[in-house]
């Protein structure tokens, strides 16, 4: 209870006849922020153990031509999780997600819808940089993908965003291009109350300036989608 509230209550019990009134310590708030407490460290916790794995499995097939692997970062207890194709040269350099011109273009773009990059996740299907960043193969993605789904089953979001036809091909298995899916809805096959939400990928509407409107009322809808229950 805030101070505010308890002394009003206070008041009000004296007004009442009350001289004294013993109080006994409710914990059920203490204990449900406490175990909410817990569950964020768990995340991050966890979020560190698979990366860590990763490193020590090497399983992803592009690590050894890429100077190491680029995880997911953000907030691990998001409740969207943005999903690319796989890292850049910037990328690679700084071995995070989405920091290049994309990604500039991205952090804008999520602000102009009331979005904070720090309060989202972002990661990538593939999580080292194609040789000059070529589009990855099949292979390529399929070495990585048993990845990217831990990292989805840890954070629970309750919406995965695909940006682009790699992320759409990793996360729904779907060959067809974004053009034809974009704005649409779908449940996540290893998880069906997880919605996947489809659109274009940043460096694509930067190459098509006139995609600019679609990816706003896209990233609109995500609001949306994520605010509804
Ligand atoms: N493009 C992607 O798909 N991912 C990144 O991290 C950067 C650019």
């Amino acid at each position: 209870m805030s101070p505010r509230k308890l002394i009003a209550t206070a008041r009000a019990l004296r007004e009442l006849g009350f001289d004294e009134v013993y109080i006994t310590k409710d914990t059920t708030e203490e204990k449900r922020e406490g175990s909410l407490r817990e569950e964020k460290e768990d995340k991050a916790e966890l979020l560190r153990k698979l990366y860590k794995q990763m490193e020590e499995e090497r399983k992803c097939i592009l690590y050894e031509g890429a100077s190491g692997y680029v995880f997911g970062e953000g907030d691990p207890n998001s409740p969207v999780v943005f999903i690319g194709e796989a890292p850049g040269e910037e990328e690679d350099k700084l071995k995070r997600p989405f920091v290049g011109r994309a990604g500039q273009y991205l952090n804008i773009k999520l602000e102009q819808v009331g979005l904070k990059r720090e309060k989202v996740y972002i990661t990538n299907v593939v999580k080292s940089r194609p040789p000059g960043n070529r589009t990855p193969t099949r292979e390529e993605m399929m070495t990585c993908l048993s990845y990217l789904r831990k990292e989805i089953e840890i954070i629970k979001p309750k919406l995965l965003v695909c940006l682009g036809s790699t992320a759409m091909k990793g996360i729904l298995g779907k060959e067809y291009p974004i053009t034809k899916y974009r704005g649409q809805t779908f449940p996540y096959p290893y998880n069906p109350s997880i919605k996947v939400f489809l659109t274009y990928h940043p460096a694509y509407v930067l190459r098509n300036p006139s995609a600019d409107k679609e990816f706003t009322e896209d990233l609109k809808k995500v609001v949306q989608l994520i605010s509804q229950a």
